[in-house]
């Protein structure tokens, strides 16, 4: 952060806009900002952009290569688009990861997943209007069932085993963020586990729970994975913040943005204590990728995501200013990515919402 004599205040910003409709949907979340900028009383951006993903592999054998990862380390914020392909995969066959790799490197654990309705259109659940589902999943982003991802499964061995790994500390961390959360939203969060099965998760629960005593004021509960898969089709209203080990966040993420509209709709920032990366939650979608039809709000809600972190008093009203034209814009059913039935293209939508700002 650079900060000039007549107080304005640059925010270096690291882009990695990735592979398939990562490039798409970054491009258009960029033109917003700079859209926004003029509005920011003595803020700027300084984008920087660095090749990272499948297609980088590609090009030069790493999909993320050290110049982006000092980059994302250096920087205020980083933007990520996607990253990874079907077809482009290592010698054992996993698929190009580097989204994790640079969460585990940079120990971003709070993988925070905001899910709200923005009109009542997008959602496949009758009788919910604009706001009515509003819930954050907090996903541990650095250990769990993630944890085993670098072990090798070779189809010679007779048995296979995927290790769920808990910390003490990576507990109590991700836990707290959650509490902190909720301090600004409802005051209530609830623990996804699977405790009457796994001991990692008993002992998960044990640490929740201590850590529910630092914070008297927020109201605490427990439920099990399955049942929060449930309970969040039948009733996403009652839930305000959802804490949960790496796997089941990203799953009942998809789940919870198939409530509001889809990937399109669902932004996502992965939080540590120094770094923050700001992405939506879908991945490269290959099967759009190269269309032009990508809806570009998650990642534009992940850059409003991005402003609010940045904790500046003109970027925290930026966030508000862009979610606010998006709630606008969305008012019009007709004002859709195809993804929600509409045939605005990706930069389309952009252009109705910077229109709005
Ligand atoms: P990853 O595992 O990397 O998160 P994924 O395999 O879950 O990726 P996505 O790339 O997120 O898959 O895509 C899932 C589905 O959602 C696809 O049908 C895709 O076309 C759709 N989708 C994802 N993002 C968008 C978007 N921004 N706009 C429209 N449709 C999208």
């Amino acid at each position: 952060m650079n900060q000039h004599r007549t107080q304005t205040t640059t925010f270096d910003i690291a882009l990695l806009p990735g592979d398939g409709i990562g490039v798409d949907v970054t491009r258009e979340a960029v033109k917003v900002l700079q859209a926004l900028t003029p509005k920011l009383d003595g803020v700027k951006f300084a984008f920087h952009e660095y090749s990272v993903g499948a297609g980088e592999y590609l090009k030069h054998g790493n999909p993320l290569p050290d110049e982006a990862f000092e980059a994302c380390r250096k920087a205020d914020a980083v933007l990520l688009g996607a990253m990874g392909l079907p077809n482009v995969r290592w010698p054992d066959g996993k698929e190009m990861t580097p989204q994790i790799d640079l969460r585990e490197k940079l120990q971003l654990y709070c993988g925070l997943r905001p899910i709200r309705l923005y009109h009542e259109h997008d959602t496949p659940l009758k009788r919910y209007k604009v706001g009515e589902i509003d819930l954050v999943i907090v996903r541990e982003s650095t250990e769990g069932l993630f944890s085993g991802r670098q072990s090798q499964a070779s189809p010679d061995k007779d048995e296979v085993c995927d290790v769920m790994r808990i910390t003490r500390a990576g507990s109590e961390r991700v836990c707290r963020s959650a509490f902190r959360v909720a301090q600004k939203r409802r005051n209530q969060v609830t623990l996804v586990d699977k405790a009457n099965v796994l001991p990692s998760m008993v002992y998960f629960r044990s640490i929740f729970d201590a850590v529910a005593k630092e914070f008297p004021d927020v109201h605490s509960g427990h439920v099990y994975v399955d049942a929060a898969a449930l309970y969040l089709v039948q009733r996403p209203h009652t839930f305000d913040v959802l804490v949960t080990e790496n796997m089941f966040g990203d799953i009942l993420s998809d789940l919870a943005a198939g409530l509001i509209g889809g990937m399109g709709m669902a932004p996502s920032a992965d939080i540590g204590d120094g770094c923050a990366v700001f992405q939506p939650s879908h991945g490269t979608a290959p099967d759009i990728a190269g269309k032009g039809i990508a809806n570009p709000i998650a990642t534009i809600l992940s850059a409003a995501l991005m402003l609010e972190w940045l904790k500046h008093p003109a970027t925290v009203k930026g966030a508000e200013l862009i979610r606010r034209a998006v709630e606008t814009v969305l008012e019009d059913p007709a004002q859709r990515t195809p993804d929600l039935g509409g045939r605005l293209t990706t930069t389309e939508m952009a252009k109705k919402i910077i229109a709005r700002l």
